[in-house]
């Protein structure tokens, strides 16, 4: 099982699903040509796309432009299910930096033929992502600055006071559906910059004056 750290501690977290936001930020739609959506696009990645420390990102075969998207990640603390927004806050344990690693050309043939993004968005190292800073260490998830660089190079940057579905409502409805468990993570979505990377390139994420990851991505 995948295991994530709370920062400064030795205590670890087994990761469990990890649900993610699609869309979340109007300038992304915007640059993927596509409308602000209504209501939130969930997607799923295994707990085995998880990677940390100085893990590297392995591009698979099957694709040839892999795609950053740096993201704010919410980990759920207690089992949650029907959780109303204004008590959405008591089932977080803490946030994190993370990347929702995506094949874009294998993701731009799914949408075409309508089928599901399993593959692009849930291949093996997919899912980079830092150690947990407690709830209590965040006053405001979203008055968060987080940035993406690519060979020392911003390409990402933006608050995350910009979603359009906030935490709060994205717990609300996302645990109408799915029962959360300790250690499930969600990934909040991603500000616009998003672009390709290559085999050697190095890539830092970070949430600006809490907790930096950088991985190096290599092919399989
Ligand atoms: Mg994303």
């Amino acid at each position: 099982m995948k295991k994530i750290k709370f920062l400064g501690t030795s205590t670890e977290l087994g990761v469990g699903k990890i649900l993610c936001l699609g869309k979340n930020y109007a300038a992304h739609a915007k640059e993927m040509l596509s409308d602000v959506p209504t209501t939130p696009i969930v997607f799923m990645k295994p707990s085995t796309a998880i990677i940390t420390g100085s893990d590297k990102i392995i591009i698979p075969k099957i694709s040839k432009e892999v795609h950053h998207e740096v993201e704010l990640v919410v980990v759920v603390g207690k089992e949650a299910k029907n959780i109303s927004a204004k008590n959405a806050y008591d089932y977080i344990a803490g946030y994190a930096i993370g990347l929702d690693m995506t094949l874009r050309d294998v993701q731009s043939d799914a949408k075409k033929k309508g089928n599901p993004w399993t593959v692009a968005k849930g291949f093996d190292t997919s899912a980079p992502i830092s150690e947990v800073i407690p709830k209590d260490q965040i006053k405001n998830p979203h008055a968060l600055t987080i940035t993406c660089k690519v060979n020392g190079a911003l390409c990402q940057k933006s608050s995350t006071g910009k979603m359009i579905f906030t935490i709060d409502k994205i717990i609300e409805y996302i645990s109408s559906i799915f029962t959360l468990e300790e250690g499930d993570l969600i990934f909040t979505g991603t500000p616009e910059g998003v672009g390709q990377v290559v085999t050697g390139d190095l890539i830092e994420a970070e949430i600006e004056g809490y907790i930096k990851i950088s991985h190096q991505v290599i092919a399989a």
